[in-house]
């Protein structure tokens, strides 16, 4: 089964596609990678997801990634008196630590942290932006504010600090829970929520351990400080543009976006856009011009993967979604313009003999005409570099690593295919060709160009190019 396009999809799963018959649907439709939200649903039910699809990847014999995505350090008021109240444009409001129940003139805020954070002027943000409060006063365990914008105010709702950076872990005690659930399962990324700092990443990496890709989801200004170092530490990135919109002016978010993708562009990291991607679809079978226009402008920008969230998790339209993305971006990639953009955008090889194969690969590739470019890896590293060239004709990326298959889904323009044990340089180039053809990408008569290492199995060692015909 083979997809006749580069950019990824992933689909969020939710009530509206829990069950087998619809992930089944989806994965048909397009997705390549279904996202776990953690900040709903329980263990049962994502479990349950999780052996689907890996069942679904028995069944159409494809690798399909799945991303558990943790919650991270949201913060939320408490409860209201009748489950909500309304707050005047001007009046004063009160947040802080007391285990009351709510009112008009004060609310609890359960998080120490974030009043040491608070300082007088500091804007604090509600439901999505929707509310504004402005501090006046704080103290360790309160804070006094001014109402900006006014609005209704419900149980639970979210609370954004633009302006600090607090001092909280990623990874609540939730977090750290749904975590260790997650790596049980066996899932492929963890997209850690609202990372502020590069330690941030390190202190994930300490409890991952290589056992799943960590996934930055950078929602925060104090992330975008530290963008080039966390670009490094992550193994991919989101722009998770639903809390970013929230943190920064609405003007600032698609010149992040760029600045963002740029960045991975750059190191080789693949790079998710994400959140509001065909919003109007959850209600409509189909979406608005400015929404195709979003999606093609991620494809356009370089994105290895574009989201679908509350579309597929609870809309009413979950396949059209997917379909309709995965025709705007097979559109984008007929287009010549996308094709000229790939060539002044590539990025030029980093001085190692990994980078070296690869942008040969791409280069030879193109001058034979060869059907693909076939790269061996362990790691996916090898493949990783090959995709950063952003070549013409498609890569497969052969592993004998089920987790490493797995993992490239996410990866543009890579078909990854799990392979047995190879030991011989001979034994590769022959499966090359086999999987070639057997996965459609190539017919007897065609050229291939394989990459690969030996001895193999060895990060760092791809040091062989060649060109062999399929027979
Ligand atoms: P979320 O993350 O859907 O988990 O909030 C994405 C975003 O904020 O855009
Ligand atoms: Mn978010």
């Amino acid at each position: 089964m083979r997809r006749q396009r580069n950019s990824k999809i992933i689909a969020t799963l939710g009530p509206a596609t829990s069950s087998e018959a619809m992930i089944d649907k989806l994965f048909k439709a397009g997705a390549d990678l279904f996202r776990l939200n953690l900040s709903h649903g329980t263990h049962a039910g994502h479990r349950l997801a999780y052996r689907a699809i890996r069942r679904l990847e028995k069944k159409y014999k494809r690798p399909i990634g799945i991303i558990a995505d943790l919650q991270g350090p949201k913060l939320r008021v408490g409860e209201f008196e009748g489950g909500e109240v309304f707050l005047k444009t001007g009046q004063r409001f009160r947040l802080d630590l007391e285990n009351e129940i709510g009112n008009e003139t004060r609310v609890t805020l359960p998080h120490l942290e974030i009043f040491a954070a608070l300082k007088p002027r500091m804007d604090l943000l509600l439901d999505d932006g929707k509310i504004r409060l402005r501090v006046l006063r704080r103290g360790a365990k309160f804070a006094e504010t001014k109402v900006i914008t006014g609005g209704e105010l419900s149980d639970h709702k979210g609370v954004n600090v633009p302006s600090a950076v607090l001092d909280l872990s990623p990874l609540t005690a939730k977090d750290r829970r749904d975590l260790k659930f997650s790596l049980g399962l066996g899932v492929d990324w963890v997209a850690l929520s609202f990372v502020q700092r590069p330690e941030d990443i390190e202190e994930a990496k300490k409890i991952i351990k290589g056992k799943a890709g960590i996934l930055a989801k950078l929602e925060k200004p104090s992330a975008i400080k530290h963008l080039k170092k966390i670009v490094c530490l992550a193994d991919a990135i989101m722009v998770a543009r639903g809390d970013l919109g929230v943190e920064v002016a609405p003007e600032d978010v698609p010149i992040l976006q760029k600045q963002i993708i740029h960045a991975c562009r750059l190191k080789g990291r693949p790079v998710v856009v994400a959140t509001q991607m065909l919003d109007s679809m959850i209600h409509a079978p189909m979406p608005t011009r400015a929404e195709a226009s979003d999606v093609a402008t991620a494809v356009y920008d370089g994105a290895d993967a574009v989201m679908l969230s509350a579309e597929t998790a609870v809309g009413e339209y979950p396949t059209q979604s997917v379909s309709m993305m995965e025709r705007i971006i097979k559109r984008v990639e007929r287009d010549r313009l996308y094709a000229e953009i790939r060539i002044t955008e590539r990025r030029s090889p980093e001085a190692t003999s990994s980078d070296a194969i690869t942008a040969a690969a791409r280069q030879v590739a193109q001058t034979v005409s060869a059907a693909a470019i076939v790269t061996f890896t362990a790691s996916g590293s090898t493949t990783l570099r090959a995709a950063r060239e952003r070549p013409t004709v498609p890569i497969l990326g052969l592993t004998p690593i089920e987790s490493t298959a797995r993992r490239l889904t996410l990866t543009w323009g890579v078909h990854s295919v799990r392979t047995k044990v190879l030991h011989s340089f001979r034994e590769m180039v022959n499966t090359a060709a086999t999987v070639a053809k057997h996965e459609e990408f190539a017919h007897p008569g065609d050229k291939l160009v394989v990459t690969a290492g030996v001895p193999f199995g060895t990060p760092g060692t791809t040091n062989i190019l060649r060109i062999s015909k399929v027979e």
